[in-house]
């Protein structure tokens, strides 16, 4: 949905609020606190959309409970911040947000990290068909050492760049994170948390850790140093994205620290399962709110 769309559709807090009730409830809402249906809005005042549960004594309204739990920023400006993120082919850095949406950085980066929180809570997972797993390193380009004898611009396996493991569905959807372990331990490990590896097919370059994958599912390696295609044997998938991956974090995140690069990741796989989803916006609400 785009920004104009966004702003017809919801014009104002109170718009915000009867949509967000209506993806959260239906029909029914429900005290997010016990559960029961037995439940009053609030005499109209100055909050609106304020509820009371008759069955536990407390109140809340549609936000108790999810990133905008509290907020003081109008819903209308989460809704636009929303709408600029996932449609933004790279990322958005929050000094790029705050002025577009005419707001402090803090709070710009305070909406930004609670959005790729709620992305990263709805990762794609389960992956199945054939898998493609790689590892990738993205981060602060390493200074030039002009020492004698030390290492000119190491790029890859052992530099200090941070390491990222991803799966990529071919044709389908990515779960990648910032890697802690790439032992055949640590891949398996990820591997079996992301893949329904019984009915899956891995293809993987010859990095050796995922070796220890073979006696657990279907293994098919590409040797890079020979060929990168080898008729249905390649990881062009996992390629893709990570170059949408470092496309996206070098075009916006250079003077950014390492601290970001989890949710960057998660973002960048919940825009990737999303690519073809015309209807980004509203999965996204569903996504916190259903
Ligand atoms: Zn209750």
């Amino acid at each position: 949905m785009n920004l104009i769309t966004i702003c017809n559709r919801f014009p104002t807090q109170h718009d915000c609020i009867l949509h967000l009730e209506s993806v959260r409830w239906g029909d029914t809402p429900r005290c997010p606190h016990c559960d029961s249906e037995d439940v009053a809005r609030k005499a109209e005042n100055q909050r609106v959309g304020r509820w009371n549960c008759h069955s536990c004594k407390s109140s809340f309204n549609v936000l108790s409970g999810t990133i905008m739990q509290k907020t003081k920023i109008d819903l209308q400006k989460w809704f636009l911040a929303i709408g600029l993120i996932v449609n933004a082919k790279k990322s958005l850095s929050s000094y790029q947000l705050s002025r577009d949406l005419d707001m402090r950085q803090g709070a710009a980066w305070y909406m930004q990290t609670r959005i790729r929180q709620a992305m990263d809570e709805n990762q794609a997972t389960w992956l199945s068909g054939i898998i493609e797993a790689d590892e990738t390193y993205v981060g602060p380009k390493p200074r030039k050492n002009n020492r004698k004898g030390g290492p000119k611009n190491p790029t890859g396996r052992g530099t200090r760049k941070t390491p990222v493991i991803g799966a990529v569905e071919r044709k389908g959807r990515a779960f990648a994170k910032v890697a802690t372990d790439l032992s055949g331990r640590g891949i398996r490990c990820f591997l079996e948390s992301v893949v329904d590896v019984e009915h899956s097919h891995l293809m993987t370059d010859e990095f050796r850790s995922y070796r220890s994958m073979d006696d657990l599912m279907q293994h098919d390696v590409v040797d890079h140093s020979r060929q990168y295609v080898d008729g249905s044997v390649h990881t062009n998938s996992a390629e893709g994205f990570w170059s949408l991956l470092k496309r996206a974090w070098y075009g916006s995140h250079h003077h950014y620290s390492k601290d970001f690069m989890p949710l960057f990741v998660a973002e960048a796989c919940w825009k990737y399962n999303h690519r073809k989803d015309a209807r980004a916006f509203d999965s996204f609400l569903a996504g916190v709110f259903a």
